[in-house]
């Protein structure tokens, strides 16, 4: 079982280099996230034995429990958040993840700036932008996205806006994932040019169904969670 993840881990990693390099881009280019909600320290410690240095969970309560203990083992992994964040959750991931990248309202970035403020630390952020229908979260426009990193600029000193992230519509309408994927370029890009002092070149888009395809369109982090560690048990 363990070794079976650290195998899996190394043939996903060695097809995202080769995506990387068909698609004409450096393979240093695009980063390989480990997305281990629902599986254990113990799966996650297989994980990094294999090379895995980049993890994503996406609950709050479960990411403390299990990334307090790792990254006191493990100092050089990097953590990231990727699911929902209720404010009342922030000053607990502020301390164990090195970006959020499911950042979706300016309530948000106001609640990140003041708890990373009082532990006197910066956080990466990605803005994450809505780009397919079954999601919920997200930023609904560019106009949307301007004003909120428009206030990170004006206001946060704690945080390094990083980006974009998105997650596709879950389908195996091929197109319909590239329209999701060129949204996030083509936005992110507009938003670049019109923040020219901020360097904003990481697009977190690609799960374990669609990264092929995210590659292809300029995904710099692509965030695998089942073609790693199998299947989740939802029900543990
Ligand atoms: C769970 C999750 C993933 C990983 O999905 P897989 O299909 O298991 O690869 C990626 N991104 C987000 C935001 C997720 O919540």
């Amino acid at each position: 079982m363990q070794n079976l993840i650290g195998k899996k881990f190394l043939d996903v990693q060695n097809d995202v280099n080769e995506c990387a390099k068909n698609a004409g881009r450096a393979q240093n280019d695009v980063k390989l996230m480990a997305v281990s909600k629902f599986h254990s320290i113990e799966e996650i410690e297989s994980a990094i034995k294999f090379g895995a240095n980049l993890f994503g969970e996406n609950r709050v309560q479960e990411a403390v429990e299990k990334f307090s203990v790792l990254l006191q083992k493990y100092p050089k992994i990097n953590l990231h958040l990727i699911g929902s964040l209720q404010r009342n959750k922030v000053k607990d991931i502020v301390k164990i993840a090195s970006c959020i990248e499911s950042v979706d309202r300016i309530d948000l970035i106001c609640e990140i700036e003041k708890q990373c403020a009082k532990i006197e630390r910066k956080i990466d952020i990605l803005y994450e932008l809505h780009t397919a229908e079954e999601s919920k979260s997200g930023f609904a426009n560019y106009d949307e996205l301007f004003s909120a990193v428009k206030y990170t600029v004006d206001n946060c000193a704690h945080i390094v806006p990083k980006g974009f992230m998105t997650m596709a519509a879950f389908t195996n309408d091929e197109a319909l994932i590239k329209k999701s994927f060129v949204q996030l370029k083509t936005v992110g890009k507009k938003i670049q040019d019109a923040f020219p002092n901020l360097l904003l070149n990481e697009y977190s888009m690609g799960m374990s169904n669609d990264y092929k395809i995210a590659i292809q369109e300029g995904s710099t982090i692509v965030r695998i969670g089942t073609a790693i560690f199998g299947e989740r048990n939802y029900d543990k």
